[in-house]
């Protein structure tokens, strides 16, 4: 846990979030569109277009500390497991605060302290309280401070919680979050699933470090992003893993998959350490397809940085899990792929570790740019492999939009329920592809320029579009 690295890029969201922070509202008293600012209380949300109560104001987190122990299911017909947790958050207060907020959905919260002082649980100003409402999606841990925290300070939090872990669904009806398997967990959180396994600062501006021990049954294994640090030690039948994950990541890119895993080891450019978890209920043409994906990492890696620059983070690798939840998602340093991983998947996630993760929106409602950019990238990698041309791959994807009559949305703003849309990835790709050849189309393709409200240094921005 060291300061250097962890405030490394996180220059602009800080900014950002003191600009946030200013319009500090309660929870329980205001909408979080509500900017007046008054009492000093942290803001409930952070004003996403798309998921107004995702996020917080009023402090920056540094880092996350979880301590997570798992039960996966006991009857694997029904899909229930046990999780407790102890999340130590240490943030940066950014505005004058006497209470802040944190997301933690579905989870009974069961202690808190502040900088190692216990706070009672109750509705005075210096105690805790929980907030949830499912019919609102409003999942609020309310923290009163019994000492000010000035703007600048930092603290550190800790809480307890836990409960029964189930199936969560995203406002589309996907799985998402913590999603109980019969072997485990599969840990996706994109857009707002973080709060199903801890208390967070859900907003994808707030970018953290992360340590994570979880304590799984003997014979389990659990897997992060990052780095796994030291062996897994096994203590009473029940084995920890500790993994740390040192580039600052947005809360929807953790994961800490719990499954019957096998780990393998292998190296990328630069010495890239590659750390891939197959499932050992992955077999046959699933098991075939996924060892050749997983086998052109290091090639595809070498392609993409030519391109791009080099690859940003400190490891990659993959969890595939036996179980699905009918998507991939590009969870930081190690993407999840449900039942298997095939060559334009893993590539597609790769070129998200450029372009959604390192450079990330600032809003949830930009994601169709992240999008549009993964599935650019599997474009190029198909020409790269001669597999089909950039261009023919263009022209087919505008003639199967024609054909469908699928170019009345608003891709720059899809709509919360149209975020993950085919349609809208094909459209990034198609613009993507448009203004870097220059072909125009006659259709409404987005225009050079219009906003993807992202957070990066800037000489990782992506300049086609912000010219
Ligand atoms: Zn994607």
């Amino acid at each position: 846990m060291t300061n250097q690295t962890r405030t490394r890029r996180l220059g602009a969201a800080a900014v950002a979030l003191m600009a946030a922070g200013a319009a500090g509202i309660n929870a329980a008293q205001a909408s979080p569109q509500d900017g007046t600012a008054r009492y000093g209380h942290g803001a409930a949300g952070s004003g996403d277009p798309y998921f107004p109560y995702a996020g917080n104001g009023g402090y920056d987190v540094l880092h996350y500390d979880l301590d997570l122990r798992y039960a996966p299911p006991s009857d694997p017909a029904v899909l229930a497991g046990k999780l407790a947790g102890e999340a130590t958050i240490t943030l940066r207060a950014t505005q004058d605060l006497n209470s802040l907020n944190f997301d933690l959905r579905g989870l009974n919260v069961t202690a808190v302290d502040v900088d190692g002082k216990d706070v009672n649980r109750g509705s005075g100003p210096s105690e805790w309280t929980q907030v949830q409402d499912d019919a609102n999606r409003i999942w609020e841990l309310t923290v009163g401070l019994r000492t000010k925290l000035k703007a600048g300070q930092e603290a550190t939090i800790t809480v307890d919680y836990g409960g029964a872990t189930g199936r969560p669904e995203d406002t589309t009806g996907a799985l998402y979050g913590w999603v109980t398997t019969a072997d485990g967990a599969m840990v996706v959180n994109e857009p707002d699933g973080a709060p199903t396994w801890f208390p967070v600062n859900d907003d994808p501006e707030d970018k953290a470090t992360y340590s994570f021990h979880i304590t799984v049954p003997e014979g389990k294994t659990a897997v992060a992003n990052g780095l796994s640090e030291g062996e897994p030690k096994t203590n009473a039948g029940w084995t920890t893993w500790t993994w740390e994950a040192a580039d600052p990541m947005a809360s929807y890119l953790a994961t800490a998959s719990v499954g019957d895993y096998t780990l393998t080891y292998a190296k990328g450019p630069h010495g890239l350490p590659i750390i891939n978890a197959v499932d050992d209920g992955v077999a046959g043409a699933d098991l075939a397809k996924t060892t050749a994906a997983l086998a052109l990492q290091p090639r595809m890696i070498t392609f993409l940085s030519d391109l791009f620059g080099r690859y940003p983070f400190e490891a990659f690798g993959a969890i595939v899990d036996d179980d699905s939840v009918d998507y991939a998602l590009e969870t930081q340093t190690r993407p999840v792929y449900s039942g298997a991983a095939d060559e334009a998947t893993v590539v597609h996630e790769l070129g998200h570790q450029w372009f959604g993760n390192d450079v990330s929106p600032a809003d949830l409602k930009d994601i169709w740019l992240n999008e549009g950019w993964a599935t650019y990238i599997e474009w190029l990698w198909a020409e790269h492999t001669g597999q089909a041309t950039v261009a023919q791959q263009f022209t087919d994807t505008v003639a199967e939009l024609d054909s469908k009559n699928l170019w009345g949305m608003n891709i720059a703003d899809p709509g919360r329920d149209n975020l993950f849309a085919a349609e809208v990835y094909n459209r990034g790709a198609a613009a993507l592809h448009a203004l870097r050849a220059k072909v125009g189309t006659r259709r409404s393709l987005p225009e050079p320029g219009i906003g993807w409200n992202a957070t990066a240094t800037p000489r990782q921005q992506p300049q086609t579009l912000n010219r």
